[in-house]
């Protein structure tokens, strides 16, 4: 079983019921709707196409819904697109003024000064601000290109005070708690509180649904911590983050973003051009091979295909080569260096840690965590065990959130009165789905009195047997 999880992200390639279909056969975890593209008719449908793979949320990919947020972008450009020559000077014009570039983003031009750097698309042009005058910026390309109607800007180093969730993304969260998607994402978040106001908004609508952070700003990396213990996940979101922060920063971004989220167990996932060549073509090259296997070894739990899924030629395909990949690298994440919780830690996450070390001394074929909430499911995962996880839970909502998480699988349960009951759901509910056969040896965490929520106080070591009661 693999035990990294893959994102992938859904779009004009991958929107097609079959394709779907074929790319969750391939082994995708999660569906991903960026709310950059697309519109909601659309979108609905592919979310309840989703939903229709499977009733139950434990055995279908889970659906995570990507506000667009604050994103700057140029307004429409005469004939769709212009070239600017290298040294040329262009103005950016917030009301429309022929020859000058259309630049609805009165934000930016008040936050810009001389000398800044303004980048645009995936950063392939950039341009330096000369001057500004009321309603519009005198620049000089530097790098030179073809700029496209409704490209992304960046200016680069400033933080522009506006709010990380946007009037759209208010409404896009009401539309996706509607549609019962089980993960939002939050873009440019800069602080804990952007986080808390997505969660607020989904509560209001009535979502359950979990919240991941994308680190994409050089302000959310400042304030990483607090961010880390909002959010429920957390996305090395590389594409935007590249274009605000210096771009050989990323990858230690990376690592200090994996290790951060790795010491309390929460979800992280890297995202953005991880086979980025597969768009195209039919093999991914070396280099991305090397991405994808070292941010495994780093402690990554989740892997994000962006465009390779969204507009790419092989969306099941490259899906397939990314779980070929993750199979490969985790045979060596037993040599990889592990990251521990510094200091205390509560018993959730010290019965987890004992569990997992009794499973792995003797080779067990599964543990089994019951879990309400999924933090169980978490802290075993922390510990990277050998042995699978099943996150055995009653709870739907819980169910979709741990999709997310390095080698859970989710498996509904029922909730028993004793012991002895939880036991044999467990072993039944993991037969049930395929992940236990009769006289496999299991490790299972529980909490007594089994009825509360929101503690783990018990391990127990026993062998599945087939009418799904303890031996
Ligand atoms: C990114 O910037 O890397 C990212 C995942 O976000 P988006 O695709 O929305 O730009």
């Amino acid at each position: 079983m693999r035990r990294t999880k893959i994102i992938c992200s859904i779009g004009p390639s991958s929107s097609a019921p079959d394709t779907i279909a074929a790319m969750a056969e391939a082994g995708m975890d999660v569906a991903r709707f960026n709310c950059s593209h697309s519109d909601w008719p659309s979108r609905r449908e592919q979310i309840r196409t989703v939903h229709s793979l499977h009733a139950d949320p434990a055995r279908r990919p889970a659906v995570l819904l990507d506000l667009a947020g604050p994103k700057f972008r140029l307004g429409e450009i005469e004939g769709g697109q212009v070239n600017l020559p290298p040294g040329a000077t262009v103005t950016l014009s917030l009301q429309p003024l022929a020859g000058s570039l259309p630049f609805p983003l009165p934000e930016v031009i008040e936050a810009a000064q001389p000398g800044d750097t303004l980048l645009i698309g995936d950063g392939g042009v950039s341009l330096r601000v000369e001057s500004k005058s009321g309603s519009t910026l005198t620049a000089r390309v530097e790098d030179e290109g073809a700029v496209r109607t409704r490209q992304g800007v960046t200016l680069v180093g400033r933080d522009i005070p506006i709010p990380a969730i946007t009037p759209q993304d208010a409404f896009d969260i009401r539309a996706g708690a509607d549609e019962g998607v089980d993960w939002f994402a939050v873009s440019f978040a800069r602080s804990a509180a952007d986080i808390e106001t997505a969660r607020e908004l989904a509560r209001e609508a009535g979502s359950k649904a979990a919240i991941c952070a994308k680190i994409e700003t050089a302000q959310a990396v400042e304030r990483l911590d607090e961010i880390v213990q909002t959010a429920d996940a957390v996305m090395v979101a590389r594409g935007d983050l590249g274009l605000q922060v210096p771009i050989a920063d990323v990858p230690h971004i990376q690592r200090q973003v994996i290790r951060r989220c790795r010491e309390v167990g929460k979800p992280v996932v890297i995202a953005t051009q991880m086979l980025e060549s597969m768009i195209e073509n039919d093999r991914p090259t070396r280099a991305e091979v090397s991405d994808v296997s070292g941010a495994i070894l780093e402690g990554a739990d989740a892997l994000l295909l962006s465009a390779e899924t969204a507009i790419g030629r092989h969306p099941a395909k490259v899906v397939r080569t990314m779980s070929q990949i993750a199979e490969r690298a985790e045979r060596e994440l037993p040599n990889a260096p592990t990251i521990a919780p510094p200091g205390r830690v509560d018993s959730t996450c010290a019965v987890a840690r004992a569990a997992c070390s009794l499973a792995d001394a003797l080779q067990v074929a599964a543990i089994v965590g019951f879990t309400r909430s999924g933090t169980t499911a978490r802290m075993l995962a922390m510990n990277r065990p050998q042995a699978p996880i099943l996150a055995a839970s009653p709870e739907h909502d819980t169910l979709g959130h741990l999709h997310m998480v390095w080698g859970v699988a989710p498996v509904q349960a029922e909730q028993g009165d004793t012991i002895d009951d939880l036991i044999a759901a467990a072993y039944r509910s993991g037969v049930r789905d395929g992940y236990l056969h009769v006289r496999d040896t299991v490790v299972i965490t529980l909490g007594t009195p089994c009825k509360d929520r929101g503690h783990t106080n018990l391990i127990y070591f026993g062998e599945v047997t087939d009418d799904g009661k303890e031996a």
